[in-house]
């Protein structure tokens, strides 16, 4: 399967009911299986840890930040020469498929 998104690409998020729609992060994970990315500080949920015995110590972690999932539908690549959240589209290069911004048809790979 051709993947329109990939590690490293700067996405907005376009829909969904998220606080974070609009924004825009860098993809940290993508999520084959399940089409979701994992979006650096976007769709932040907070997460309340327990306390941990450690060398006989009682640590408390307290509150910890981890970035929840995205559907791929409820974001868009963002260009890197046009800026602009834009459809991907694709081309065969030496055997190779390349993404390319429907909007300018720059290369993204
Ligand atoms: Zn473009």
């Amino acid at each position: 399967m051709r993947l329109k998104i990939k590690r490293g690409d700067q996405v907005e998020v376009i829909t969904g009911k998220s606080v974070d729609k609009g924004k825009r992060g860098e993809v940290i994970r993508v999520l084959q299986k399940s089409n979701e990315v994992i979006v650096q500080d976007l769709n932040i949920r907070t997460k309340h840890q327990r306390q941990v015995q450690s060398e006989g110590k009682s640590i408390n972690p307290g509150i910890v930040k981890l970035e929840g999932p995205i559907h791929i539908s409820n974001v868009m690549l963002v260009c890197k020469k046009c800026n602009k959240p834009t459809r991907v589209g694709f081309i065969r290069e030496d055997g190779k498929s390349i993404r390319i911004c429907k909007k300018c048809g720059a290369k993204l790979d």
